[in-house]
């Protein structure tokens, strides 16, 4: 069965004076969805929001219920569209049930009195939104928070089939958040159409059916939440490198930021500077974890299935040579680092145990030739502390370094070298 259009724009445009800020959005809105509509700081989600409520004039096509906006009388547009503003000036002490209140009077003729009913169904969406402690509180003796929820429940007693709410969780605690949202969930499902715009996409991701993402005024992506939040379109959109990941107590897709990307990022001919990190035994977890924020393209070498550098590795989407805990390192996967340090730009050795079973792993560094390796010896340690090998990795391990490797004792000093390869690395095979 096909859903109710309620809400639909074509070619929405609106802005403030001098500024178009909506360019030319086409979206419309089912009756039983909870769509959020996310973007950077300053893209246009609220503009977008006003434009929808008529609190902004646009133009373009508008239509509730099939029928043009712009044809509906304020009492009409008040029975169907709800609207819960960021904030609102409160310049009269009304109590909170007198501003709830005026949400009824949106919905009586001009000259009728409230009923009972009214009152019922006020006092019904003070519980809902946990203040009908506050009822008879003046509203300039609240905080932030409790300020919010009032704003939702004028909203909520107007009773409409659509509802458009600008960041309603920004002042709210935790649980707080939580309630307003499973509340707004809740009416979705019972066959209102909520739009919301929101800051957190965690907190969109968890509670939207679709998410509509916004840059510079223009929709750029519209979808599940699983569709819309790739790392891919975050990068593109906010600039930010994250991972993404399905929460395992909801199922749904939930984003963890790596770090900023305001750093640049050494390129080799345009593309990111590719990287080994030779690791194991979690000797290189924090160093893939920094380097993925910093968006280079990385990848792993040989790692068994139970060492944290795999774990990470695999969260963070970075290709390894995955072998069972406790093997030996066969020909074949030694064949495939040998694939993997030919296509590196850098290769970082982050000192960590080597005995027997993976001393192959440093001589296959040491015959390629040690002049893209940096090797990372934490201050105050030495190689000796990290052989079991009977002196060979020792050895291995100071034989790359005075063939030429690079070597340091901190992270700065890794991405210092790293900087420097900066477009004077030759283009590797692939
Ligand atoms: P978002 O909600 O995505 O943060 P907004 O829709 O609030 O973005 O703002 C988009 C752009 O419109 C910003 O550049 C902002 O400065 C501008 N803007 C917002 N409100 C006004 C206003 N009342 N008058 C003029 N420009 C405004």
């Amino acid at each position: 069965m096909t859903k109710k259009t309620t809400l639909n724009a074509d070619n929405l445009r609106a802005g403030y004076s001098m500024q178009e800020i909506v360019k030319s959005v086409s979206c419309s809105f089912t009756a039983g969805t909870f769509t959020g509509i996310i973007g950077p700081n300053g893209s246009g989600k609220t503009t977008l929001l006003r434009a929808f409520s008529r609190v902004l004039p646009s133009s373009g096509i508008l239509e509730l219920d099939g029928k043009p906006v712009a044809g509906f009388t304020p009492a009409e547009l008040g029975m169907a569209l709800g609207f819960v503003p960021q904030d609102e000036a409160r310049p009269f002490s009304y109590t909170v049930m007198q501003v709830v209140l005026m949400a009824r009077y949106a919905r009586t003729s001009r000259f009728a009195s409230l009923t009972p009913a009214d009152y019922a169904r006020c006092n019904a969406v003070l519980e809902e939104t946990g203040i009908v402690h506050l009822k008879d509180q003046s509203i300039r003796a609240l905080s932030g928070g409790e300020w919010q929820r009032v704003l939702i429940a004028r909203a909520l007693a107007q009773d409409t089939k659509v509802l458009l709410l600008d960041e309603p969780t920004s002042h709210l605690d935790l649980s707080h958040q939580s309630d307003a949202l499973a509340l707004m969930k809740g009416l979705a499902g019972t066959g209102s159409t909520i739009i919301g715009v929101f800051h957190d996409l965690n907190l969109a991701a968890l509670y939207c059916d679709r998410l509509i993402m916004i840059k510079d005024g223009t929709l750029v992506a519209d979808g599940t939440p699983a569709e819309v939040l790739t790392p891919e379109k975050i990068r593109e959109v906010y600039g930010a490198e994250v991972v993404t990941a399905r929460h395992p107590a909801t199922g749904r897709t939930f984003l963890m930021p790596l770090s900023s990307r305001s750093c640049k990022t050494p390129a080799r001919q345009g593309a990111p500077l590719r990287v080994l990190v030779v690791s194991g035994g979690g000797s290189g977890a924090d160093l893939l974890h920094l380097l993925a924020g910093r968006g280079y393209d990385l990848s792993a070498g040989i790692l068994a299935t139970t060492d944290t550098d795999y774990g990470v590795a695999q969260a963070l989407g970075i290709p390894s040579i995955p072998i069972l805990p406790f093997s030996q390192i066969t020909a074949h996967s030694l064949e495939k680092l040998r694939g993997m340090v030919a296509r590196a730009d850098r290769i970082i050795l982050p000192a960590h145990p080597v005995s027997a079973g993976n001393l192959p792993v440093l001589f296959v560094l040491r015959e390629t030739g040690a002049a893209k390796v940096i090797v990372h010896l934490p201050e105050g340690r030495e190689f000796a502390s990290y052989d079991f090998a009977k002196g060979v990795a020792a050895a291995a391990m100071t034989d790359l370094c005075s063939a030429g490797a690079s070597c340091t004792s901190t992270y700065d000093g890794i991405l210092a070298f790293l900087e420097q390869s900066d477009n004077n690395i030759p283009p590797q095979s692939e």
